[in-house]
């Protein structure tokens, strides 16, 4: 089979990285350790107070990128970082708002901003994580693009909806419309897979008009959290990993930034270098999303 990876891979693995948040705040130490004991979740408990002992000894759980950057570079691999602009405000009279926006961030913060740089600088992609919002406000959305674009200086390629809150096809044609060159919301939120059926980036098609939103979908498949709650979940990626290589298609990984640590919880970090191990094992082609689509362009125009 041909496919249309460099020297004809047999697929791809993207990698990414949602930034949700940067750095923990003590509302939220309390907020959760008060949870955990409440539930009488010891488990719990035991991991929020270990990162609160990180957080006293100068290391807040939350801020990870130079751990993702010396893990990858190490592998030799890079990934895409969707990064905020969350202006969301807690509200105490809607318990919702805390695990919305408590502890969010801007793009207007200089460490956010000296970050994306250094992330760039390094190689690595920077998209847009649009806001809980977002998804179908095209006004929010191109301003958090157009304050993203400013910190970088040059257009902005991909997005992912916060919470993959996608509306079909209506945030497709929003993201056409701001110029984004590709979406990577389309995936599930509690659970692992191919939500479209396939593992092969795709533009999707306006049902009116029965042509194609040029935006191009490069769907999510396995993000940290859902598949860490599942049972045995290497068996479940496994599962996805063949799908990708049968159809010459992609595997998505999202990551989460602020999860990236030794702490809470211990074992995300070794599942994500477990996952690329495998994929290299296979010979996986390994690359950023914009990369991806951009080879995927490239390719079916050679076709
Ligand atoms: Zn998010």
């Amino acid at each position: 089979m041909r496919t249309p990876w460099p020297d004809n891979r047999p697929f791809a693995l993207a990698l990414s990285h949602d930034v949700d948040r940067a750095s923990k705040g003590w509302a939220q130490f309390l907020y959760y350790i008060s949870g955990s004991v409440s539930h009488l979740d010891h488990r719990g408990f035991r991991k929020h107070l270990h990162s609160l002992a990180a957080q006293m000894a100068g290391n807040n759980p939350y801020w990870n990128f130079e751990r993702l950057m010396e893990f990858e570079d190490d592998i030799g691999v890079r990934s895409t970082f969707f990064f905020m602009d969350e202006r969301g405000k807690f509200n105490p009279l809607r318990p919702r708002t805390f695990t919305l926006y408590r502890g969010r961030y801007t793009l207007d913060d200089p460490k956010i901003q000296h970050v994306i740089r250094h992330l760039e600088a390094g190689g690595w992609e920077i998209g847009l994580h649009g806001s809980y919002r977002s998804f179908n406000d095209e006004s929010l959305l191109g301003t958090e693009k157009g304050r993203l674009e400013t910190i970088l200086g040059h257009p902005v390629l991909g997005v992912r909806q916060h919470y993959l809150r996608l509306r079909v096809p209506q945030t497709w044609q929003i993201h056409a419309r701001l110029g984004f060159a590709y979406d990577s919301s389309l995936g599930y939120t509690r659970r692992i897979g191919y939500r479209a059926g396939t593992s092969r980036p795709f533009y999707p098609v306006d049902p009116t008009t029965r042509k194609p939103i040029m935006v191009l979908e490069v769907p999510l498949t396995v993000m940290d959290r859902p598949l860490m709650e599942m049972a045995r979940p290497q068996e479940q990626v496994w599962r996805c990993i063949e799908k990708a290589r049968g159809e010459g298609g992609v595997l998505t990984l999202n990551w989460h930034q602020c999860l990236f640590n030794p702490w809470e919880p211990e074992d995300y970090p070794a599942m994500y270098a477990q996952i690329i191990r495998e994929c290299q094992r296979l010979g996986a082609w390994i690359a950023s999303i914009g990369e991806i689509c951009a080879r995927w362009r490239t390719a079916r125009q050679m076709r």
